[in-house]
């Protein structure tokens, strides 16, 4: 039987429900949570991600803006502008949009942003933080990741957990959370010497890796569960062919569209996972509902306010 697929937006909005709530009550209180994202130049991809960022704040009444520094701007110039969003009172949440144009000095520009209001948690407080099991602002992917699984009614605690991809953004503190919520975690990347191995040993592999359909069915124990972060876009008709050949659907949007969007698992995963999670439709619209809820948190830590809270709960 084909693997049941995890649904990422039906998850996402039961988030932003309660996101939405708890918005209400702060703003009520005099407290709307503020999001400044900050967007440097003009990439169209980082474009889009900023749109849909702002966007999402909108629809849950966060108080969002937008900054657009020109390419050229300078790193001094950055800091400047990250000093006066950390000293502003209607701000709780800084997100530099990433990658930054290549002359920025990115990690400088990073560490500048208050980690009270690093709603990425990328900053070193943040990431002691979460691997001390205290509170504070987690990566909003691996965090999107554990409440796709605990939503999903998927058992974390026990189980043997491989993670495959070591970034800072999502490799590393995906293991942390998983760690967290007691599962036994191997974290792999790509000096891993028995990458099938390791992975077929999971009860849940999640795969960041950032190499379209590189895990494949033998990767994969029998019943496994799959959470695949990776996000490629696939345009050579070859590659397509590789992962798609036969899927109408993709046949037909790949024509249309001269590319497609796939995960890191190859789709035959499908026939030896329980569940997995699809690209489009997993893990990616977690990311933004993560951020949200983030903002959430950080106004509400940052202004000492103790709401009633059932995001990410015991991680
Ligand atoms: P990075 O490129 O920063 O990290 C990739 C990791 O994968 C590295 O640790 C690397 O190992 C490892 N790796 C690469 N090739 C292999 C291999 N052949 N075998 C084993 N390990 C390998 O990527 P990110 O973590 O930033 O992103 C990963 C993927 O997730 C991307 O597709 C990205 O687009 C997607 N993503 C999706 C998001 C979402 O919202 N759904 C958000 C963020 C990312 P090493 O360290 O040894 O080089």
């Amino acid at each position: 039987m084909p693997a049941k697929m995890l649904d990422g937006p039906k998850v996402a909005s039961l988030i932003n429900a309660e996101t939405a709530e708890e918005v209400k009550a702060l703003t009520q209180a005099g407290l709307r949570p503020g999001l400044a994202a900050v967007l440097v130049g003009n990439d169209p991809a980082s474009e889009v991600y900023v749109r849909s960022k702002t966007k999402a704040c909108d629809e849950l009444n966060i108080y969002s803006e937008k900054i657009t520094p020109p390419a050229d701007v300078t790193t001094e110039k950055m800091l400047q502008l990250v000093r006066e969003l950390n000293a502003r009172e209607d701000i709780d949440g800084i997100l530099i949009q990433l990658p930054l144009p290549r002359p920025l000095n990115t990690e400088r520009i990073l560490m500048e942003v208050l980690p009270a209001k690093d709603v990425d948690g990328f900053h070193p407080l943040n990431v002691g933080f979460l691997s001390t099991q205290r509170p504070g602002l987690v990566p909003c992917t691996p965090m999107g990741c554990i409440e796709l699984l605990r939503r999903s009614g998927i058992p974390i605690e026990k189980q043997d957990a491989v993670v495959v991809g070591r970034s800072d953004i999502v490799g590393k503190p995906m293991a942390m959370l998983l760690t967290n919520a007691n599962a036994t975690v191997t974290l792999c990347h790509s000096k891993t010497k028995d990458l099938i191995g390791m992975c077929k040993r999971a009860d849940i592999l999640v795969v960041a890796m950032g190499r379209a359909g590189t895990i494949t069915k033998e990767h994969v124990k029998i019943g496994a569960t799959v959470v695949d972060v990776g996000i490629n876009r696939v345009a050579d008709p070859e590659e397509f062919k590789r992962l798609f050949a036969g899927n109408a659907k993709r046949e037909d949007s790949f024509a249309r569209h001269g590319y497609t969007l796939a995960g890191d698992c190859h789709p035959n995963v499908a026939e030896v996972a329980s569940v997995m999670s699809p690209v489009p439709g997993g893990v990616g619209p977690l990311t933004i509902a993560m951020l949200m809820s983030n903002t959430v948190k950080a106004a509400k830590m940052r202004r000492g306010v103790h709401l009633k809270t059932t995001v990410g709960v015991g991680y």
